[in-house]
C-alpha cells in the first residue's frame, strides 16, 4: 500500500471512525446481510461467535461436520475452547433435521452447521439443508450459525465450476450469522467474516473478546494475549486495507470474476490456456534449444488452499525436460531464486500450468530462464 488509508477515519462525520465501518458497508452489499465485520481469520471468526453466543451452553453439530482444516482448525478443539458444549447428532453418513430437534434442550444455545470445506461425502448420504434448519432454529427461538469456510460471494457453478454454496445464499436462507475466510475462495487477504442479522451480530460484538479482537484496545489486548485465545487476534491494517480492496471488486461481480486472481485463475477459459501455453512454450523453446525440451501438455488444475476438494479442472502447460541434467536440479535451481519459480515435475519434466500465470507474467517466466541459461549468473546460482 503506497497512500494513506481511511482506517479509523470517519468520513461522514468528523471523530475518529471505527476501523471496521467500511468492511460493515462493504460487507453488506456484497452479501445482502444486515451487519457484518471482519476478524484475524476464520479461525478466530469461530472462536469469537461460539465464545460470545455460547459459553457455558450447547451446540448441536451434525457428526458429518466435525470438520479439520489445515492440520490447526478442529471443530471439536475449537468449541472446546470456546467453553461451549458439543453436543453431537446423527451419523457420519446422515444427520436429519429431527436429529437436531431431538438434541434440543433449555441449554441449547446454537445449532450449527459446517460447510465441508475441503473434503466431500457421497453415497447413502443425507444432510440436513440450511432453510430447515433455519425453520427449526425459529420454531425453537434458538440462532442458527453456518460456518462456511471457504466462503464463496459468486455463484461458481455459473461459470462451469463446482457449485459452492455462496454467502448470500446462506443469508438469503435466513441464517443468523455466517463466519467465512477472507482467503480462500474470496481470495482477498488473512480474514475471517462474520456477517448476519443485527441483532445477533452487536451481541457478538460486544462481548468483551470482539471488543479486543476488533478494536483492539489495548488493556483488552493485554489481557486475552496470555490467554489460550490469543491466536484470535484482531485484523491488522494491511490485511483490513487489502480486505476492502478486494470487497469493493465484489461489488461488481463481473469485475471480480476479471480483477480478483483466484477467480481470475479458476474461470480461465481453456483455449484462451491452451493459446497461452503455445505462446509461452515457443518462447522457451528459442531459449532452450540444445539445453532442453519443451512441450504443451494438457492438465489437471486443482484448486488447493482447502477449497474445491473434487475440482480437477482441465488445464495446460508447459513442460520442460533438460537433455543433460537431471530435472530435480532445475527444479532446485528455480525454486532457490530470490523469486522462486515452482512447478510440478511429471515424468522427468518441470510443468508449469499458465492457469497459475497473472497477465505479464510469462514474461517473468521467460526471464527466468534466460537469467538461468547465463554462464556467469548459473554459476551464482547452483
Ligand atoms: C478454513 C476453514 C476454517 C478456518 O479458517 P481460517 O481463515 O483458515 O482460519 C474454519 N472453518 C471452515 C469450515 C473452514 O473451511
Amino acid at each position: 500500500m503506497s497512500s494513506y488509508s481511511t482506517l479509523e477515519v470517519g468520513l461522514e462525520g468528523r471523530g475518529r471512525g471505527s476501523r471496521h465501518a467500511h468492511i460493515e458497508s462493504l460487507l453488506v452489499q456484497v452479501t445482502g446481510a444486515e451487519a457484518g465485520f471482519a476478524v484475524n481469520n476464520n479461525a478466530a471468526a469461530v472462536l469469537l461467535v461460539l465464545t460470545a453466543l455460547a459459553q457455558g451452553k450447547e451446540v448441536v453439530v451434525s457428526r458429518g461436520e466435525l470438520v479439520e482444516i489445515g492440520g490447526t482448525f478442529r471443530m471439536p478443539d475449537v468449541m472446546a475452547a470456546s467453553g461451549a458444549k458439543l453436543v453431537e447428532v446423527g451419523t457420519t453418513n446422515k444427520t436429519y433435521v429431527w436429529d437436531y430437534e431431538r438434541a434440543i434442550t433449555s441449554q441449547t444455545a446454537l445449532l450449527l452447521k459446517v460447510h465441508r470445506s475441503n473434503f466431500t461425502l457421497r453415497g447413502f448420504v443425507h444432510e440436513t439443508a440450511l432453510p430447515e434448519l433455519v425453520q427449526l432454529g425459529r420454531r425453537a427461538g434458538i440462532p442458527v450459525m453456518y460456518d462456511l469456510g471457504s466462503g464463496a460471494l459468486l455463484d461458481l457453478g455459473r461459470r462451469g465450476l463446482p457449485q459452492e454454496p455462496t454467502v448470500g445464499e446462506a443469508v438469503k436462507a435466513g441464517v443468523d450469522v455466517v463466519t467465512f475466510s477472507g482467503d480462500k475462495l474470496l481470495g482477498g487477504p488473512q480474514a475471517g467474516l462474520i456477517v448476519g442479522r443485527k441483532e445477533v451480530l452487536r451481541r457478538i460484538q460486544s462481548h468483551p473478546l470482539a471488543r479486543a479482537l476488533i478494536v483492539g484496545r489495548k488493556e483488552v489486548l493485554r489481557r486475552i494475549q496470555s490467554h489460550p485465545l490469543a491466536r484470535a487476534v484482531r485484523i491488522d491494517k494491511l490485511n483490513l486495507a487489502a480486505l476492502v480492496a478486494t470487497l469493493r471488486h465484489y461489488l461488481d461481480p463481473e469485475r471480480a470474476w476479471q480483477e480478483v486472481p483466484v477467480l481470475r485463475m479458476l474461470s480461465a477459459p481453456q483455449e484462451e490456456l491452451e493459446r497461452r501455453a503455445r505462446q509461452l512454450c515457443g518462447r522457451l523453446e528459442e531459449i532452450l534449444r540444445g539445453t532442453a525440451e519443451t512441450t504443451v501438455v494438457e492438465t489437471a488444475a486443482e484448486a488447493g488452499g482447502g477449497s474445491l476438494p473434487e475440482a480437477h479442472l482441465p488445464s495446460y502447460a508447459v513442460a520442460i525436460r533438460p537433455l543433460t541434467e537431471p530435472v530435480e536440479k532445475w527444479d532446485q535451481r528455480l525454486r532457490s531464486l530470490p523469486l522462486p519459480l515452482i512447478g510440478v515435475i511429471r515424468e522427468d519434466a518441470l510443468l508449469l500450468d499458465v492457469r497459475t500465470l497473472l497477465p505479464g507474467e510469462e514474461e517473468e517466466v521467460v526471464e527466468v530462464f534466460r537469467t538461468l541459461l547465463t554462464p556467469d549468473t548459473r554459476e551464482i546460482i547452483t
